[in-house]
């Protein structure tokens, strides 16, 4: 008998009879004697449904009455699915977050999980229900609901298989697997039958939206076995994220190729080049809750330099509005914005062991004539900012000059 946590995501619950099949896989579980906690999302569109309502109401939404009114798409689907379960003959019992409790922090919309009583769905478990819980969401310590930002689901999957010490923590969703790059974009992406940890944990904060970063972050500190896997396949292995790198002897150089469209580039010019400027520039930006990604400053000439940082997209006019009052207070001479860019980035963790990897892919997007606007590395990744018109047809090249098409 195994502990077996599985999260299914909107796609997966999008209507009575997917919640139907959901169910049924749940039941198959049951029926080989293991214990099943089930996540749910919201059904397919309701989260993005209930925003655009509250921002119809307020264009920037009280965040508190926010997290009120987009956790309950989970609610929906709990109280579905533990009653299809039931129609099945299976005792269910759902929760949602407050009820576990998942305690969080009070950061409303984007709230981090620390700590999870286990009592009642162990209780639950013990006596033969299947637990049903509602993902994204918490509760803080004054009571109030929180939501963990969008993807979260996922992160609630993880951290309950991490509080319940589970065997396996399954995530379930429309694709069947983690694949070399997002399908939709290139139909010859691989799926992958295994990627470390850290591969994944790069590709997920470079932006490929199958598994929210704190999932895998959670999958990482408390060594959660993750597998990514259809919900609308009967058999398949998926993708298990490993934390042995010499598990794969054929580890490929390149795993994976994440993009971003989310973000907007920031240039001050003229900045005068003296000690001190980055913090002037970037310290009112982290005050405002702004973070900030990439990073470049040139070498100076004649006592000037510019710099480039980029932030998401959503913060980019609150963003140039920092950044233009504090360009006025140090002298710099001019400040640019340009939110039609994107960032697409290789991951591996071959890169280590194998030089050139940097010249092969510049030379792929040049032959392209795709200008680079910045460059940014780490030991496993390296990432570029390009004309976001020109983000799929880079992702597409990129593909193929890393023969990623081909098995490893
Ligand atoms: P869910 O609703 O189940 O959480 P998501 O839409 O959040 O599903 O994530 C699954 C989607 O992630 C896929 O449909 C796919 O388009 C996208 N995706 C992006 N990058 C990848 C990748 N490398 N491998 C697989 N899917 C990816
Ligand atoms: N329903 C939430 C969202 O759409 C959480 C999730 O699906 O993981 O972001
Ligand atoms: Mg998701």
């Amino acid at each position: 008998m195994a502990l077996i946590v599985q999260k299914y995501g909107g796609t997966s619950v999008g209507s009575v009879d997917r919640i139907r099949n959901v169910a049924q896989r749940v039941a198959k579980y049951k029926a080989q004697g293991h214990q099943v906690v089930v996540v749910v999302s919201a059904m397919s569109g309701e989260t993005n449904r209930l925003i655009a309502l509250a921002k119809e109401m307020q264009p920037q939404p009280d965040p508190r009455e926010l997290d009120v009114m987009i956790s309950t798409g989970e609610q929906v689907t709990i109280a579905l699915l533990a009653m299809a379960l039931k129609d099945l003959g299976l005792k269910a019992r759902s929760y949602t977050g407050w009820q576990v409790p998942i305690r969080t922090d009070n950061a409303f919309t984007k709230a981090r999980i620390e700590d999870i009583s286990d009592a009642s769905m162990r209780t639950d478990l013990d006596s033969g229900h299947v637990v049903v819980v509602a993902g994204f969401q918490g509760v803080d310590g004054d009571n109030n609901i929180t939501t963990l930002g969008r993807g979260g689901s996922d992160t609630t999957g993880v951290a309950l298989a991490a509080a319940l010490k589970a065997d396996e923590c399954q995530i379930y969703t429309d694709v069947d697997g983690v694949y070399t790059t997002d399908p939709r974009i290139v139909p010859e992406a691989r799926r992958l039958k295994t990627i470390t940890f850290e591969e994944m944990l790069e590709m997920a904060s470079l932006g490929s939206k199958v598994l929210q970063i704190r999932s895998v972050e959670f999958a990482g500190k408390y060594k959660v076995k993750l597998r990514v896997l259809s919900s609308f396949e009967e058999e398949g292995d998926g993708t298990l994220i490993t934390f042995e790198e010499d598990d794969n002897m054929e580890q490929a150089i390149i795993s994976g190729i994440a993009f971003n469209r989310d973000e907007a580039k920031i240039t001050i010019i003229g900045v005068p080049d003296k000690p001190g400027i980055a913090y002037q520039i970037l310290g009112p930006i982290a005050d405002a809750n702004v973070d900030v990604d990439m990073i470049v400053q040139n070498v100076g000439h004649e006592n000037t330099t510019d710099f480039t940082f980029t932030v998401h997209r959503n913060d980019f006019s609150r963003a140039m509005d920092i950044v233009k009052k504090i360009a006025g207070e140090i002298g710099a001479r001019e400040v640019k914005g340009d939110d039609k860019i994107a960032k697409v980035s290789i991951v591996g963790v071959g890169m280590r062991s194998h030089v050139g990897i940097a010249r092969n892919m510049f030379e792929a997007l040049s032959k392209e004539g795709i200008n680079i606007q910045m460059i940014s590395t780490s030991e496993i990744k390296i990432s570029v900012v390009v004309e976001d018109k020109y983000m799929e047809l880079a992702v597409r090249i990129l593909h193929q000059a890393f023969n990623l098409d081909k098995a490893a």
